[in-house]
């Protein structure tokens, strides 16, 4: 299998780049249908708008309903074709990017996606996620293509809730241990094929740089501040973990997330959150050194990250629960059997257990 690594065309990242957006589209076209939420407008629409003035390209609002599904997409195919629009640009959450790309990539048009958040590492990656109307999982919709541009403005991130941004450095964390594992066991990566060194690369300073810059960005974002670590941070959950993730592959921790949606107490946690309580099971997996344990739970007890089947929102923790999830998590399409050595549902079990008693331990409890 050759080694394969994908990533977006350009990535830029800055405080106030939103005001550049009209100055980046001129290059990719000459009309924008620009895909945002009317409450996102609210917030940020005049000065999205604003940066069109005078540029090469106009700019054709269109309102997101709120729900990346079929029925939304050809929708906006049709608003596209109406105002004839040769690009598209989704400013907002993870559904408002997806379904950007999915627009794009029907009409076989340029992408430019603005996170406002830095909530998950999907940005930068070539899927889509659909739901249906009803906002249930439909389908990955794999895409040929990267965006042609990410732009994150990190005055706009940093005003998001910090909890958001902690979320995203709980789907980081994971991005280095599921690479090395996909790496360990030849796996393919969702990028079709075996890792690199360059993804390797990548997905260990992402950790690297949670692990140094994670507390203390926590602690300026809670006081409203942009700093070197948030920008540093916001990169790692971005850039590093979206060419780390899509490039150098999934594995448990993923798994684990997945294994967690069965239990409905959990379903108001976020992705991130999720991700990283399954990475601690993941390494529980792999029985990594006590000391090197210690480290990334602290880290995560420290940020807010939920270490404990509780803190996930599960008030009564009963042996079927936590076998449901193991079950799941051990599903036959799933990427835990990218894990380097066999895995079952009871050693997966005695996993979560294991992990969620490390945690109470920890926690102090
Ligand atoms: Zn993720």
């Amino acid at each position: 299998m050759a080694g394969i690594l994908i990533s977006p065309s350009k990535y830029v990242q800055g405080a106030g780049e939103l005001k550049k957006l009209g100055e980046y589209a001129e290059k990719y076209g000459k009309k924008a249908l620009v895909l945002i939420t009317s409450s996102g407008f609210q917030r940020i629409g005049e000065l999205v708008e604003g940066s069109f003035a005078g540029k090469g390209a106009a700019a054709e609002f269109g309102y997101f309903n709120g729900e990346c599904s079929k029925t939304e997409i050809n929708r906006l195919i049709q608003v596209a074709e109406e105002k004839g629009c040769d690009m598209v640009i989704g400013i907002g959450g993870g559904k408002i990017l997806d379904t950007a790309k999915a627009v794009a990539y029907h009409k076989s048009m340029p992408v430019l996606v603005c996170p406002t958040i830095a909530s998950t590492d999907a940005p930068c990656s070539a899927l889509s996620v659909i739901y249906t109307d009803e906002g249930v999982f439909e389908e990955y919709l794999f895409l040929p293509a990267n965006p042609n541009l990410v732009l994150m403005d990190t005055e706009v991130i940093t005003k998001s809730p910090v909890r958001l941004t902690v979320s995203g450095m709980g789907d980081a964390l994971a991005t280095y241990f599921e690479a090395r594992a996909c790496k360990n066991s030849g796996a393919a990566t969702c990028a079709g094929g075996l890792s690199t060194s360059a993804a390797m690369a990548l997905a260990e300073l992402c950790f690297q740089t949670l692990m140094e810059e994670g507390v203390k960005a926590k602690i300026a974002l809670s006081a409203g501040a942009c700093t070197p670590a948030v920008e540093k941070v916001i990169e790692a959950n971005t850039l590093l973990s979206g060419i780390g993730f899509e490039s150098g592959g999934l594995a448990g921790a993923h798994a684990i997330h997945n294994g967690l949606t069965v239990l409905e107490e959990c379903h108001h946690m976020y992705h991130g959150e999720k991700v990283a309580f399954g990475t601690i099971v993941q390494l529980v997996l792999e029985n990594i050194p006590s000391d090197e344990l210690e480290d990334i739970i602290t880290w995560c007890i420290e940020l807010g990250l939920p270490v404990t089947l509780k803190e996930l929102g599960v008030t009564e923790v009963t042996d079927e629960k936590i076998m449901a999830v193991a079950t799941a998590a051990c599903a036959e399409t799933d990427t835990l059997h990218n894990m380097p050595f066999e895995v079952a549902p009871e050693t997966v079990c005695a996993a979560i257990k294991a992990a969620d008693a490390y945690g109470q331990f920890y926690l102090g409890n």
